[in-house]
């Protein structure tokens, strides 16, 4: 058996999960006030996977925009602000619950939509989804104790936008504190993964949420600008790009409402010459090539300590050719589609960048699946500092390798970034997960693992990450108003 060979393994059948638990409406409008509002216009969203056409959708207006702000404004003022809290907390366990009965249709569903492999929406998105609706079903009733001293109240009309590459889970870290706190919501969901957020809203039939509380209006970018735009919404939430997010900021400058932006990030992954190498290499896969490397706090820069770069390397290559790249709704694919036209573009142009500047590809032998979006999982070795590479987001699973010789030199490396999300530190020594923790300018450290998420941790970034938290007591908060901010 050849090297090559014993690497791979043996080949795997298809194991596909069924298609036939989701059923798709042909054509979808507008969730607003509790019924479908016919679209004025439509789009196609399609499946990455094999550019196979799933659903005509609504392209919401500012009329359609202005007709939701003006539903979550009546059940604002009418009934959700005024309910008793264990009420509104009861709403949000049905909603846990339900999601939960029907995660399969959901993770289908998510798959198809969006390109990623079924294992992490089955595994990861929609258990996550749910303990965020039961997390904060939680603390519906318990705000007084969550502030103590500080009246917590809710700041009225939310606004959420999110973006493609976590639909669902996205939804959940916006509308679940939105809800627990007592606002009512406004969401569009990104252009090319609307359909999750749509069936959500059969989620919110089924619990029995009053109408108006929760309104969805789907639609690219313009939808999203009528929203920020809108004078009738007290809260903001983005998630998506730097550059939108900036955007944002400027419309609201002055205007005096509440804003959260969560953008990209270029997180640094650092490995020590003392950690334990294959389970390094594991961390290493599923920080950059989990869900396609379309995650904001991706360990797209690995770190590594000087005199372990080569086994390391070696390591890693070799783990990389046992990826099964294919068929999102396959059990066993590891890296699913990339999820759309545009996304493809902007990673091989990137890596284009990358081979321009001098750094050294290396791509696994893989067979791409001939229709839809795809990329081959990816490693640059010889990356220096200034490389496109190594500052810009590629969100896709391209991984950009540089080395350090001193911790140091370490902190100074994954601090030299514009962003501050998330970084990894693996090495066996605590004290110097502690030194390392404390030097890093990210929100979120993760020690000898990463991309591990839970819902009652604070998630957010520094710099051109954004600001605000999303998660645990800290996501409560851009929900809420207080007695120090003045006001009734
Ligand atoms: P965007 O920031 O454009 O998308 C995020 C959300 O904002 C989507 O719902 C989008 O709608 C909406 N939107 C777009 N333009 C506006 C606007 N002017 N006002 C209000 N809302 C708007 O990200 P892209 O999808 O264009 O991705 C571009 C890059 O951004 C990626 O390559 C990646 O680097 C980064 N990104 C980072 C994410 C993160 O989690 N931090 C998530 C997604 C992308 P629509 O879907 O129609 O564009």
């Amino acid at each position: 058996m050849t090297e090559e060979l014993a690497f791979r393994g043996f080949e795997y059948a298809a194991a596909p999960e069924s298609r036939a638990i989701v059923s798709l409406e042909d054509a979808y409008g507008h969730y607003v006030g509790g019924r479908w509002l016919e679209p004025s216009e439509t789009y196609t969203t399609i499946s990455p996977a094999s550019e196979e056409p799933l659903a005509a959708v609504g392209q919401a207006s500012a009329a359609d925009v202005d007709a939701a702000v003006a539903a979550a404004r009546s059940a604002f003022d009418s009934e959700w602000s005024a309910l008793r809290p264990a009420e509104r907390a009861k709403y949000l366990f049905r909603i846990a619950r339900l999601l939960q009965e029907r995660a399969r249709e959901f993770a289908v569903l998510e798959s198809l939509d969006g390109g990623k492999p079924i294992k992490e929406s089955r595994d990861v998105d929609l258990p996550l989804a749910a303990a965020h609706f039961f997390y904060y079903a939680g603390w519906a009733d318990k705000l007084e104790y969550a502030f103590p001293n500080r009246r917590p109240r809710p700041r009225g009309v939310a606004g959420q936008i999110i973006p493609w590459n976590f639909p669902l889970l996205m939804l959940a870290w916006k509308i679940a504190p939105a809800l627990a706190a007592g606002n009512t919501v406004v969401l569009k969901p990104a252009e090319t993964t609307p359909l999750t957020a749509l069936l959500f809203c059969d989620v919110l039939r089924q619990a029995e949420l009053p109408p108006g509380v929760v309104n969805i209006v789907t639609g690219d970018g313009r939808t999203g600008a009528a929203l920020v735009e809108h004078d009738g919404v007290d809260k903001f939430a983005f998630t998506g790009s730097t550059e939108v997010g900036k955007a944002i900021q400027r419309e609201l400058a002055g205007k005096g409402k509440g804003l959260t932006l969560e953008l990209g990030g270029k997180a640094a992954n650092i490995v020590f010459d003392d950690a334990p190498l294959d389970q390094a290499v594991e961390g290493i896969v599923n920080g950059i090539y989990f869900n396609q490397g379309h995650v904001c706090c991706a360990g797209s820069r690995l770190l590594v300590q000087e005199s372990i770069e080569q086994p390391l390397v070696e390591k890693l290559k070799r783990r990389l050719s046992t990826l099964r790249v294919g068929d999102p709704l396959d059990k066993n694919t590891d890296v699913g589609a990339i999820n759309s036209a545009a996304q493809l573009q902007k990673i091989e142009e990137l890596v284009a960048a990358g081979e321009q500047e001098g750094a050294e590809i290396y791509q696994p032998p893989c067979r791409l699946p001939e229709r839809g979006y795809w990329f081959v999982p990816t490693v640059f070795t010889g990356v220096a500092q200034s490389h496109r590479i190594a500052q810009e987001e590629i969100f896709g699973p391209v991984l950009s390798v540089l080395t350090f010789r001193t911790p140091e030199e370490a902190v100074e490396k994954a601090n030299n970034t514009a962003y501050g999300l998330s970084a990894g530190i693996w090495t066996e020594k605590g004290s110097r997960i502690l030194w390392m923790a404390q030097r890093m300018r990210a929100g979120v450290v993760w020690a000898n693992t990463f991309n591990r998420f839970d819902p009652t941790s604070p998630f957010g970034g520094y710099k051109e990450s954004g600001f605000g938290r999303e998660g645990g007591l800290h996501g409560l908060e851009p929900y809420l108003r207080f007695d120090e901010d003045g006001g009734a």
